[in-house]
């Protein structure tokens, strides 16, 4: 797992976790915002709070690639 939960932020406010799931969704695509790294992966949302948000968890993701801090979260 590259990326760890507690530093994981999602994208905007209006995207919550409960909503990737209702959706269907069990997992959402983080990417490094480094545009010398662009490392990605796949991240678990299954078991995060149904109040977390994308915003919630984008700004305090951490690269395990390059170190770098911050993140996209999507969902494709
Ligand atoms: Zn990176």
């Amino acid at each position: 797992m590259p990326w760890t939960i507690p530093n994981l932020l999602l994208h905007d406010g209006r995207c919550r976790c409960q909503t990737q799931r209702s959706l269907g969704f069990k997992k959402v695509w983080v990417y490094c915002s480094n545009p010398d790294c662009h490392h990605n992966a796949g991240l678990d949302v299954e078991h995060l709070p149904d109040e977390v948000t994308f915003n919630d968890l984008q700004p305090g993701m951490v690269c395990t690639a390059c170190g770098h801090r911050g993140a996209d979260v999507r969902t494709a």
